[in-house]
């Protein structure tokens, strides 16, 4: 088997990756490290969680340890498609190069171009950064590419996807021809091979293995959800959440609940801390600092459920995980085996329960044909949401949801400045809050029409009669 000391990486970098306590270089690492370093190019068929990031950026510290940066002229360029990805490669940059003097920039949205650019103007080894925003910095001259010795490019199959590959194609033109190039992608489309042909030389192809598809000491279980309403499927959605945690009862030891947006990790987490779960959120928005203070604090089991984005739980190790709960159904088949993976780790047992909406389906159909079965689906712990309601709401009352909205969650301790946003009433609750009466029960403004009609009175409703009602419902 491989060793790191095989890999002819520099003595500063090894003792780095020792310390991190890597064993053993992964395979894309035992296979792209060795011709990065003679100076090929790279072409690396893997996706994330495969230790792609350490198997540019190894060869890459070791290759530029030896010169040095000049004014305005970065020696290596590392493009990713997203900020977190980008953050992300710079934490694991300053990781791996923490016994050696390089210098990097991080070009992302969110981080200051005055910073950056003083840094730039200083000169530096590494720039990483999104495409769009390393142009911006480009246009504005404060950038100089023509000494960019190796140009990486990770995650090409995102960057198609985000409508990237142009910018790419502009950017490879600016950067000599002589560099080199450390290209990376889950999947191989033909818009990607195409580029692959135009800007790689003789490149050293690696393929790695999907990950092993979901291990087989994970129980995973599906649930099919649908709101009752539209205005109601969030909070209904935490309701079931919160169902399918308690459901679980002192079986879950610790969990990670994982959303797809960063805001739905926010409203979650505050949402379960407002019932009385212990959830802390993470997510690539979050200072280091704040998410290394939420992972100890995970580790050492002072927090029980952390609410993640897919970028912030990478690199995420906790040997002991009981549960993962999917809040939503990832965009990409292949999260979908890295988010469970963080359970049933060391040969224990562990459970991974979904939530599918059925906007998600699509995207569950990939995760299925992904890991090739059927994922059991497990009944709504609250029964579903009767279908009377969804009749009702289709009917002419445009207001009616507003005047619940006014009113929080009957959370045992309310604090309704913690959530971001106002949840709706539980069914029963905003039942018996209601009048027994009809349409024109409530409120003057924003009535349709009809509401006014009496019955009886045909439309020609006498004036004096409809003011008594409006006095009468205002008092
Ligand atoms: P990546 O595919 O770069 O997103 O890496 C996935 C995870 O694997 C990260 O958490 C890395 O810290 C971790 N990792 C990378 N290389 C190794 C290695 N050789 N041994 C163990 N873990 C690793």
């Amino acid at each position: 088997m491989t060793k790191f000391t095989d890999l002819n990486l520099a003595p500063k970098v090894l003792k780095a990756i020792e310390d991190v306590g890597y064993e053993t270089p992964t395979p894309i690492q035992a296979g792209a490290i060795p011709p990065a370093l003679e100076g090929r190019d790279v072409l690396g068929i893997a996706q994330t969680g495969t230790g792609k990031t350490a198997s540019f950026v190894l060869p890459m510290i070791t290759m530029l340890a030896r010169g040095r940066a000049r004014a305005r002229m970065p020696r290596s360029l590392v493009l990713c498609p997203t900020r977190e990805l980008a953050a992300q490669v710079a934490e694991n940059f300053d990781q791996y190069t923490k016994y050696m003097k390089l210098t990097k920039a991080l070009l992302i949205g969110g981080v200051s171009f005055k910073e950056q650019d003083a840094l730039i103007d200083k000169g530096v080894d590494v720039l990483i950064a999104t495409p769009g925003r390393l142009l911006d910095h480009f246009e504005r001259g404060k950038l100089i590419l023509s000494d960019v010795k190796v140009m990486v490019v990770d995650e090409a199959d995102r960057m198609l996807d985000m409508g990237f590959i142009p910018d790419i194609e502009r950017i490879f033109g600016l950067t000599p021809f002589t560099r080199q190039t450390l290209f990376f992608s889950a999947t191989m489309a033909p818009e990607i091979e195409r580029i692959t042909n135009t800007f790689l030389s003789a490149p050293a192809k690696i393929e790695v293995a999907r990950q092993a598809t979901s291990g087989e000491n994970i129980e995973q279980y599906v649930v099919m959800f649908k709101g009752s309403r539209r205005d109601r499927a969030a909070s209904e959605k935490r309701k079931l959440l919160r169902a399918l945690i308690d459901a679980e009862g002192d079986k879950l030891q610790n969990g990670i609940i994982f959303c797809n947006r960063k805001t739905d990790v926010d409203i979650v987490s505050k949402s379960l801390n407002k019932y009385g779960y212990q959830a802390s959120p993470i997510h690539g928005d979050l200072d280091q600092s704040q998410r290394n203070a939420t992972l100890e604090k995970f580790r050492n089991g002072e927090i029980k459920i952390l609410v993640a984005s897919d970028v912030a739980a990478r690199g995420l190790d906790v040997a002991s995980i009981t549960h993962v709960f999917n809040f939503d159904v990832p965009s990409h088949a292949e999260d979908y085996v890295h988010r469970i993976g963080r359970t049933g780790r060391a040969g224990r047992d562990g459970k991974a329960i979904m939530i599918c909406e059925p906007r998600d389906e699509k995207n569950f159909a990939d995760v299925e044909a992904l890991i090739a079965k059927e994922i059991p689906r497990l009944e709504n712990p609250l029964g579903n949401a009767p279908v009377e309601e969804e009749t009702e709401v289709k009917s002419d009352k445009p207001k009616r949801s507003r005047s619940r909205k006014r009113k929080t969650e009957d959370a045992p301790q309310v604090e309704p400045q913690a959530e971001t946003q106002v949840e709706a009433l539980p069914r029963e609750e905003s039942r018996k809050s209601e009048p027994k009466s009809d349409s024109h029960s409530r409120r003057g403004r924003g009535r349709k029409e009809d509401d006014n009609k009496v019955v009886g009175l045909g439309d020609h409703l006498p004036s004096f009669i409809a003011l008594s009602f409006e006095e009468r419902q205002a008092g």
